[in-house]
């Protein structure tokens, strides 16, 4: 017996009053990853259902207004810049065929990385960076070389090869025969580190190649190679910031949904999932009372805690439940969103790390004034907190977590003033996220804010259930816009071979 078979037998479907609301597909969540699945599968011209239990889409990758005083400012959830705008790249590709496509207007940002090694502006120009990097470290300007070149041939490798796992040029035809399971060269598994001391002598010049891996996790010596290419297309390609806010993205993908027929209905969370009964091929899936009839599932959410949630564990292969539990959580962060009175000349994307020093700011503002009122800056900055710090957060409640808040903005703000002292005296309202905010608002445990730790298994975007499938970052596909966008894409291949079987 199938162990969708098992969990089919679990479902009555006697009490239920008859539901009247049919689709081809339901998608619990409107990240990035359930709406770009959503998006391919309408295409298709499946009838795609998305539901959402924020009264806005988009997750992590989301943003809105702030009425502070008189004044309006834009927030973010955190996202700054996404990759995947080169030729061939997921986002290029995606849009492309979006009938809205012209209503975001991109921008590129430029990132610079201030550490023990020096300062470093990097704007998406490879020979750039490579003449700053040789004048610096002339000893490793031949490794340097060789290092961009051998990164430049692994995207390439990637794309050969349809390593969608890793790729940030995903093969979208919906209609390709698709291997369900991305085989991972070794290369791939490499760690990182040992892979760039191949290149680089210099421990500066290390350290500041590692810095950019800051942006991922807390334990850079956990990346493996294939983990760590995907950044480097930020040195390659450049990243990109649509124009009023991250959630813009979000809003096109969900617009486009409903153009082709499909709903996207927030404020509504999944709360059951009532498997086939039998040989029926209807799931029944319950949110806030009411039910949707579907013939598969997109889960864009954490996927240990949709089987815990949703489905008969004990059903599941053993060894499929042992990975799926045995997890090792990923680190979480504080994030303050700062609104600030004047315009700065700093890059769009910092990443500080200077001694105690370790956290990213973030300026869209600098190229994006629709996110401030004239003369004033929307501007973030985030420090990652390891698992352990999160749950010491997680722990405390009432007065004893409003004090940690308020202690630990206190401390960050000073952190943010000395590296940046012409923010002093300018920052006007600070609005702090902890992990508790990310568990609550984001639904990930322990505030995770880029699924489980590197260097521990993760599930692919189809499940051992045949009807159910994930995209986001919890999935082997790992965090970033991009990323999750590709995951969008394997568990809609999946999901259109499924539903034409
Ligand atoms: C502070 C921060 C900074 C970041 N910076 C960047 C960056 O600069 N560049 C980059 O590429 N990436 C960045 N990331 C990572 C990126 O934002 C995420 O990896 C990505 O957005 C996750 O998308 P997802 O598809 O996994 O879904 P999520 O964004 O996790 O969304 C899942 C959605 O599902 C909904 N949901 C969950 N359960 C239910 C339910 N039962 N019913 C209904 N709805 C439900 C949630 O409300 C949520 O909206 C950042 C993340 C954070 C937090």
């Amino acid at each position: 017996m199938t162990t969708s078979a098992q969990i089919e037998q679990k479902n009555e479907h006697s009490d239920l009053h008859c539901p009247n609301e049919r689709f081809d597909v339901l998608v619990i969540g409107a990240g990035i990853g359930g709406l770009t699945a959503g998006v391919l599968l309408a295409r298709k011209g499946h009838r795609v259902c998305v539901l959402e239990s924020h009264d806005k889409v988009g997750g992590l990758a989301s943003s809105w207004e702030r009425r502070i005083g008189e004044k309006k400012f834009v927030f973010s959830a955190g996202v700054q810049d996404i990759s995947g705008f080169g030729p061939g790249g997921t986002f290029e590709n995606l849009l492309s065929q979006s009938p809205f496509r012209s209503e975001i207007r991109w921008l590129q940002t430029s990132q610079r990385h201030i550490g023990t090694s020096g300062v470093f502006d990097i704007s998406g120009n490879v020979e750039n960076l490579l003449s700053l990097l040789a004048e610096k470290f002339p000893g490793d300007a031949g490794g340097m070389r060789a290092f961009f070149a051998e990164m430049t041939r692994l995207l390439h490798l990637r794309r050969r090869e349809g390593l969608k796992s890793m790729s940030h040029e995903p093969p979208v035809n919906l209609d390709e025969n698709s291997e369900k399971t991305s085989a991972i060269p070794q290369l791939f598994q490499e760690p990182y580190l040992m892979f760039l001391r191949r290149f680089v002598k210099n421990p500066l010049l290390e350290d500041l190649l590692t810095n950019i891996c800051n942006y991922l996790t807390d334990s850079p010596a956990l990346l493996s190679l294939g983990n760590a290419v995907p950044l480097h297309a930020y040195h390659l390609e450049g990243g990109f910031y649509p124009a009023g806010g991250i959630r813009k993205l979000a809003d096109l993908l969900a617009r486009e949904i409903e153009f082709r027929g499909g709903i996207v209905l927030c404020r509504t969370t999944a709360d059951k999932i009532l498997p086939p009964a039998n040989d029926a091929a209807e799931i029944l899936v319950g949110a806030n009372g009411r039910f949707f009839r579907t013939r598969a599932v997109i889960a864009n959410r954490n996927v240990s805690g949709t089987f815990r949630n949703f489905l008969p564990t004990m059903a599941l292969p053993l060894v499929f439940r042992k990975r799926l539990f045995s997890r090792v959580p990923g680190p979480s962060a504080v994030l303050m969103n700062m609104a600030c009175e004047g315009v700065f000349d700093i890059p769009e994307h910092t990443f500080v790390r200077d001694g105690t020093r370790v956290f990213a700011l973030a300026n869209p503002s600098r190229h994006d004034n629709s996110l401030a009122p004239p003369g004033h800056s929307a501007m973030s900055a985030i420090k990652l907190l390891s698992h352990e710090e999160s749950v010491r957060w997680l722990a405390l409640d009432g007065d004893a977590y409003r004090e940690k808040k308020t202690c630990f903005t206190k401390a960050f703000i000073r952190d943010v003033e000395t590296s940046f002292p012409q923010l002093r005296g300018h920052i006007l309202h600070v609005e702090t996220a902890t992990p508790r905010t990310f568990l609550r608002f984001c639904q990930v445990p322990y505030g995770m804010i880029y699924g489980h730790a590197f260097g521990t298994w993760s599930p692919l975007t189809h499940s051992p259930v045949k009807w159910l499938f994930f995209a986001g970052a919890d999935t082997n596909l790992g965090p970033g816009v991009e990323a999750v966008a590709i995951s969008g894409y394997q568990a809609a291949r999946s999901v259109n071979e499924f539903l034409s079987a």
